[in-house]
């Protein structure tokens, strides 16, 4: 299939490392022009250079934070003053700290709403005007599962995602209008640096192997396994693109399963 992502000008956040840089090299490969952020400027020039050496084509880092309004300002401007026009945006971010809810202070809950809220809005209001008035777009939110099915312990994310959720939906009907369609992916269990970190943790603070504590996870997973990055970048690739064209407001979860329910 061929996706049409051949010289299309892609944005993706937090792309250093893990599903968003996973993301950037998937459309790369499609042959697409990738600007990535993320805060660290020297792995995000090697993500950059990786981009340019897959797909042949220029590829653009704009160093950053999406938290932070200038730096999303910024983001967008730098790839618009390169590339003149915006196709795709994936909005990604690290994720919010783990804790239970009588764990958690009021300004961790404003952080989190400003890392996996508003970060996606700052970044969605800084790119409609450019694709309304080309009439065409996409936009791909990376979310998490838990909009479907909330993770004992991770109550910021059970709880802000879903707010991510409804503004992908609401975005889906109010901008379809002007050809933009938004859709948003949501990745299980997926295998990152973070992930590593966070079973490393949990290993070192149950008394159990690495090994015990993946087991304990893929054990609820019908696939039998955490997913890997290029997976879930697949699924964000092709959703955005414009193979994808007559698909807008999904949530389209990338789980190996996990995910009971039945819609
Ligand atoms: P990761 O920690 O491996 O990578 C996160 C990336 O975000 C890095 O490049 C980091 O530099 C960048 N980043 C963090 N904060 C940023 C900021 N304020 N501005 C710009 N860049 C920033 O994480 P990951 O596993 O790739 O996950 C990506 C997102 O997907 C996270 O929100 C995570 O919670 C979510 N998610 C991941 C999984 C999984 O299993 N990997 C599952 C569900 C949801």
């Amino acid at each position: 299939m061929n996706l049409g992502l051949s010289d299309k000008v892609v944005i993706v956040t937090a792309a250093s490392r893990g599903l968003g840089k996973a993301t950037a090299l998937q459309f790369a490969r499609e042959g697409a022009h990738v600007a990535v952020n993320a805060r660290d400027a020297e792995r995000l020039a090697a993500a950059a250079a990786e981009c340019e050496t897959l797909s042949g084509k220029a590829a653009l880092a704009v160093a950053g934070d999406v938290t932070r309004q200038a730096d999303v300002a910024r983001i967008v401007g730098e790839t618009l003053d390169r590339f003149g026009r915006i196709d795709v945006l994936v909005t990604n971010a690290g994720g919010p700290p783990a804790g239970l809810f009588t764990g958690l202070s009021v300004e961790q809950w404003e952080a989190a709403c400003q890392l996996t809220l508003l970060s996606a809005v700052r970044l969605i209001q800084a790119v409609v005007p450019t694709m309304q008035a080309q009439q065409s777009g996409s936009i791909v939110s990376i979310n998490s599962m838990t909009v479907k099915q909330p993770i004992p312990g991770l109550t910021l994310s059970n709880a802000i995602r879903d707010a991510v959720h409804g503004l992908v939906k609401t975005l889906s009907q109010e901008l379809a209008a002007d050809g933009i369609r938004v859709n948003s992916v949501l990745p299980g269990w997926t295998r990152t640096e973070r992930v590593d970190e966070i079973l490393a943790f949990r290993a070192a603070n149950g008394g159990l192997s690495e090994a015990e504590v993946e087991a304990s996870i893929t054990r609820d997973i019908p696939l039998g396994r955490l997913g890997r990055a290029e997976e879930l970048a697949n699924a964000v690739v092709f959703v955005a693109s414009p193979a994808a064209g007559y698909i807008t407001g999904v949530a389209l979860q990338v789980d190996g399963g996990m995910i009971r329910g039945k819609l």
